[in-house]
């Protein structure tokens, strides 16, 4: 039996429980809002403090990367943490992160660091509108972004953004990261896993669509191969660098045939839960394996799989049980508009069969709560039949 201790106690613990058990690990989750250590699915109280956690654990991982960095430090003196807290707090901190894909030679959006009014002015000089601005720190579903068309928006967003880096309560001096807006084709992400021994192991890219800046629908089919070459070469820069352990997940802008980093997240991400359905070993197992030191899983994909993000929703009509290969993963939290609540796994033997359930799931569920479906399905179908 290993014990694995999980940084986060949300929905990306309760599936690594979920994934664990069957391997014979114990998951536990701390909760950094309450300093608890609780049980993953039912959030029962194990031990009060973290201390007590960290003794008890073999391994220690996090589902999340904006997590204290004394937390951070505490749990990597015990020799167990995985990723390194290096790589948690580049996965936390967009300067950083930029300052690696630079390291690294890997292409990403042309950007510049802003703690000033006069480094906002030189950002706007070096960059060309329009131009996406983002929190340091903290960012997450697109919080914390700022979107200048014109410069008359700059005394406007320059206040915002002011205001917002005073309210910071992090104890790492909050800053913006200046980018370039991107006129990318398609938004794909890798996700992959390299264990203690160093072995890498991904899945095939998947395609991702934003609603209102949240994720809402990604789609795994058979990657193109050159896409996929370069985002593997990507993903092994990074990960030998940090000399990295366990699930990377690494979202990308697709221009042409060519790849954009956007941003890394140093844990199991949204845009791989198909993965439960679609792929023999799953994200979350496979993260486990990977911290733990054991063989990862096939990665390969068995049957194209779409994953749909319910969002702000508690329940969806039952209907949606009766179309074949439809999972539901419910993450028994409270309801709240704008919250990721669960997600629906639907797959095919072929993409046609997988169009075709989508487009009937599409029509199940309501448009107000998942309202760019319809039109995405009839999009697929449509390509498929192409
Ligand atoms: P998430 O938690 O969903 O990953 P986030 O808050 O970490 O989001 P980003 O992924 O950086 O933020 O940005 C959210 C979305 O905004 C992207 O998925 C993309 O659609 C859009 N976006 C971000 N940066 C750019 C860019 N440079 N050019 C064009 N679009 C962008
Ligand atoms: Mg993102």
């Amino acid at each position: 039996m290993k014990n694995v201790l999980v940084l986060g106690a949300g929905q990306l613990a309760r599936m690594m429980d979920l994934a664990g058990s069957p391997l014979n690990m114990d998951v536990k989750a701390f909760d950094v809002r309450t300093n608890n250590v609780v049980h993953p699915i039912a959030p029962e109280l194990i031990y009060g403090d973290l201390t007590q956690g960290i003794a008890e654990a073999d391994v220690i991982t996090a589902e999340f990367e904006h997590v204290a960095h004394d937390t951070l430090e505490q749990c990597e003196n015990s020799g167990k943490l995985f990723p390194s807290s290096q790589a948690i707090k580049i996965g936390g901190d967009r300067r950083l992160e930029k300052a690696l894909l630079e390291s690294c030679s890997v292409a990403n959006a042309k950007h510049a660091i802003i703690a000033t009014r006069e480094d906002f002015n030189t950002a706007i000089e070096q960059l060309s509108l329009p131009i996406i601005f983002k929190s340091a720190l903290e960012g997450y579903d697109g919080k914390g972004q700022w979107r200048m068309k014109s410069v008359e928006q700059a005394d406007v967003i320059w206040q915002e953004m002011a205001d917002f880096i005073v309210q910071s309560q992090s104890a790492v001096p909050q800053g913006i990261v200046a980018e370039q807006m991107i006129p990318f084709e398609r938004e794909v992400s890798l996700v992959g896993a390299r264990s203690t021994t160093g072995e890498i192991s991904v899945y095939p890219l998947t395609e991702n669509h934003h609603t209102n800046g949240i994720l809402s629908v990604s789609l795994a089919s058979a990657a193109d191969e050159t896409l996929q070459a370069q985002a593997l070469d990507v993903f092994t820069k990074l990960t030998e660098a940090l000399d990295y352990v366990g699930i990377l997940a690494i979202e990308f802008f697709q221009i042409g045939e060519k790849l954009l980093v956007n941003e890394i997240a140093p844990r199991v991400h949204n845009s791989g839960h198909w993965t439960q359905q679609g792929a023999d070993t799953c994200q979350f197992e496979n993260h486990l394996r990977a911290i733990c030191g054991l063989p990862l899983g096939n990665t390969t994909l068995n049957r194209p799989t779409a994953m749909i993000n319910i969002i702000g929703e508690d329940r969806v009509p039952n209907e949606v049980l009766a179309i074949p290969s439809v999972t539901m993963h419910w993450y028994e939290k409270e309801k709240r508009a704008g919250r990721k609540m669960g997600h629906i796994n639907v797959s095919g033997t072929t993409e046609a069969e997988l169009a075709t359930r989508l487009s009937a799931l599409a029509q199940i569920l309501d448009t107000n709560a998942f309202p760019d479906l319809l039109e995405f399905a009839k999009k697929y179908q449509e390509k498929i039949n192409r």
